[in-house]
């Protein structure tokens, strides 16, 4: 069995981070997800806990200032952070635990973690992102401005990921990162003994 891992997506708002990575979800039982905390009011239908722990500024500092959160950063106009305990915890017991943060985020993980792996999520065009900034209607128009320029900042890091995940068509997304995934598993280097988990397979 290959040891956990930490699997960052990153992509702008809008690529369908969190479309895709629900389908994953849904799909992949030894993925488990890392809910992020954020001082971002929540939209409808969101649930604490699910979605992002909501938390108020001062709740959010403090967990910066007792070091519970592995990354955070300030994005678009709210901070979000990803808890640390469990996603040590997660990978301790060998699960993929997938983080849909910013690349802010990502470059701090990178910097930490090197087991790690990174994939970028890229819209077709950046007109479809815009389009589906508008259609989703959970921004006020300066918000979907902001998050929009936001974008073109953000695909500048696109270098810094392992993998680039063109999200045209949520399924050939998924299929493309469970590609990822199961590559990503097959590494010499996350078993810790290949000899003996053969030795022992011919044993039975
Ligand atoms: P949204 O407000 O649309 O849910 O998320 C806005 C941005 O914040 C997205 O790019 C999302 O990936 C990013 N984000 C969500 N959670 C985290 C986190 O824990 N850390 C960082 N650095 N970014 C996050």
């Amino acid at each position: 069995m290959s040891a956990g891992f930490l699997l960052v997506l990153s992509g702008p708002s809008g690529s369908g981070k969190g479309t895709v990575s629900e389908a994953i979800m849904k799909k992949n039982k030894e993925i488990v997800y890392s809910t992020s905390v954020t001082t971002r009011r929540s939209r409808p239908g969101e649930v604490s806990g699910q979605n992002y722990f909501f938390v108020s500024k001062e709740e959010f500092e403090e967990m910066v200032e007792k070091d519970e959160l592995l990354e955070h950063a300030f994005v678009h106009t709210n901070y979000y952070g990803t808890p640390k305990k469990f996603v040590f915890d997660e990978i301790e017991k060998g699960e993929i635990v997938l983080l849909e943060i910013d690349v802010q985020g990502a470059l701090q993980i990178k910097k930490k973690y090197k087991e790690a792996i990174f994939i970028f999520l890229i819209p077709p065009t950046m007109e479809e992102l815009k389009n589906r900034l508008i259609k989703r209607d959970t921004e006020t128009e300066e918000e979907i401005n902001t998050r929009y320029k936001n974008a073109f900042r953000e695909l500048n890091f696109v270098g810094e990921y392992d993998y680039f995940v063109v999200n045209d068509k949520v399924d050939e997304a998924v299929t493309d990162i469970e590609n990822i995934i199961a590559a990503e598993k097959l590494r010499v280097k996350r078993h810790k003994d290949i000899k003996s988990e053969v030795l022992k397979e011919k044993r039975n």
